[in-house]
């Protein structure tokens, strides 16, 4: 009799809930949310606690360069930064700061020990686009963020092209990996301060004018610091003639 209704107990349990696609505990199943598009919140299948520690940061940013203010509920508004200066990209989207889960997912995506968040991470990315007000779906081609040959041989694939591949789906661009290259390998830039990562970056992109000129191009990445990688590619796509440059990451 045990043996019968653990067994009904197991087929209710798969009926009516699953598991989080983060950290695997329990969910109630909810029909109505299959299907629903990525810049819904939260997302299909994550557990109360894991939507809320990767909710979309929805206030208190600078549009221009993604800046977080201290605010979250704050309307977003040009930081002093870019008020004085304005970026070589035309729009930035991201999804939420880098801190916490969505900096834990991306990090143990990144060197590999986890690429099962490659699924959640990618619509996260997702999110970030179609939520941002302007711009990506003019993009003609998604180009990420490159590693240094170097680098890639020895981590074994680009995080920033693994993510831009929800991206191209759900907005029906293609992905363009060799429209722009790193042509210097770099220190890695975490070790850096802000100005040394400026100089650090300087040069290190060449875009190729024929798969670029004349056209928009979404830069996308997992995570964008103080900027100086993102100013340095667009710079290198605007230089090879993109008519313009938009960006989406994860995280900021
Ligand atoms: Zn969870
Ligand atoms: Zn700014």
């Amino acid at each position: 009799m045990a043996f019968f209704s653990g067994l009904f107990a197991a087929a209710g349990r798969d009926l009516f809930q699953r598991r989080c696609r983060v950290c695997g505990g329990l969910v109630p199943r909810c029909p109505k949310r299959r299907g629903a598009s990525p810049s819904d919140w939260p997302l299909a299948l994550l557990c109360a606690a894991c939507a809320e520690a990767l909710a979309p940061r929805r206030g208190g940013f600078c549009p221009g360069c993604g800046a977080i203010g201290p605010d979250p509920h704050a309307e977003p508004a040009l930081c002093p930064s870019c008020e004085s200066r304005p970026r070589p990209f035309a729009t930035l989207a991201f999804h939420a700061p880098y801190q916490g889960l969505l900096r834990d997912m991306i990090l143990s995506f990144k060197f590999g020990k986890q690429p099962e968040h490659a699924g959640v991470l990618r619509e996260l990315l997702t999110g970030a686009l179609t939520r941002a007000a302007r711009g990506p779906a003019t993009a003609d081609v998604i180009v990420p963020i490159p590693l240094h040959p170097a680098r890639l041989a020895w981590r074994g694939f680009n995080q920033s092209l693994e993510l831009a591949r929800g991206v191209s789906r759900t907005i029906g661009r293609p992905i363009d990996a060799r429209a722009l290259v790193r042509v210097r390998d770099t220190r890695p830039q975490s070790t850096l301060s802000g100005r040394e990562r400026r100089e650090n970056i300087q040069g290190a992109f060449l875009a190729d004018p024929a798969r670029v000129s004349g056209r928009v191009a979404l830069l996308a990445d997992d995570v964008m610091t103080t900027g100086a990688t993102m100013d340095a590619a667009s710079q290198a796509l605007l230089d090879a003639g993109a008519a313009r440059v938009d960006v989406v990451v994860l995280a900021r």
